[in-house]
């Protein structure tokens, strides 16, 4: 079983790209399972066509964790993917941590924290006291920053590659960089510098996802791209993720930037 997390900036497109790679994952037949963890709690919402599902935190807050079941918190969507909301509280309040850490709780005890592949989808914000938590205690053993050629979601990436660097070194379990995805925001030498940035923190930029309308039409059909344009070619480049994801056997741990480092870069790449 892999356990990989998607990192980075809010609004950055991690539940889009997470929920694509977990339709493209669950389309080649393996066993996917998707808990994002997030305020607005809308992860999964692509692959359960629209439906917002009850998120574990709310559960518990109603009625304990004791008499939870299975069926009540985990929810098949496209490709038979298996979707997790862990929750949290109000926009803005931060709640330590206590969302991811009733999910994994509660998920282990009902034996549901299994599969091929288990896609964390976490809110990357360094204020969100329970962002490192699946690092912390062992779950995100792969970790994929997701950021574009923009400076503040560079920054973003790189205080989470500090996070990894930091756990990596006191936790005993298992917590690496496995690459960078580039969610392109179409500026002019985004690639290049997304991939001098995965190099310079030694890593690699797996893949590099181009802005494209497919995608807001797929959303506005409340579908994934992989079940509403699955012949595009941006259905493809999320395919390639997949493979990518499956075939990974490279972890590193990452060697961050200073502030200075990572703006002479940007200016390096980016017109001014
Ligand atoms: S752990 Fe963080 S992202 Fe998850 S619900 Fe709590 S505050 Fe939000």
């Amino acid at each position: 079983m892999k356990q990989i997390a998607l990192y980075g900036k809010g609004g950055i497109g991690k539940s889009t790209t997470s929920a694509n790679l977990s339709a493209a994952l669950g389309e080649s037949g393996l066993d996917i399972l998707q808990i994002g963890c997030d305020p607005k709690h809308d992860s999964t919402r692509m692959l359960m066509h629209g439906e917002w599902i009850p998120t574990v935190l709310d559960l518990v807050r109603e009625r304990g964790d004791a008499g939870i079941a299975v069926d009540e918190v985990v929810f098949r969507g496209y490709a038979g993917v298996r979707c997790v909301e862990a929750g949290g509280p109000e926009p803005g309040i931060g709640c330590a941590g206590r969302g991811i850490i009733a999910t994994f709780q509660l998920l282990e005890r009902l034996g549901a924290l299994d599969g091929d592949v288990i896609v964390y989808d976490v809110l990357g914000d360094v204020v969100c006291g329970g962002f490192a938590m699946p690092m912390r205690e062992g779950y995100a053993e792969e970790v994929y920053l997701v950021t574009s050629g923009e400076l503040m979601a560079l920054y973003a990436a790189n205080n989470i590659a500090k996070a990894i660097t930091r756990l990596s070194a006191r936790s005993r379990k298992k917590c690496a960089l496995a690459g960078v995805i580039c969610n392109s925001k179409n500026m002019e030498g985004e690639e290049d510098l997304v991939r001098e940035f995965a190099s310079m923190i030694n890593s690699e930029m797996v893949a590099c996802i181009p802005r494209s309308r497919t995608v807001t039409l797929s959303e506005l059909n409340r579908q994934t791209v992989i079940e509403y344009a699955p012949e595009s070619e941006q259905a493809e480049v999320y395919r390639r993720l997949a493979r990518t994801v499956v075939e990974n056997d490279r972890t590193s741990i990452p060697t961050p930037l200073t502030i200075d480092e990572l703006e002479d870069l940007a200016r390096r790449f980016v017109q001014v």
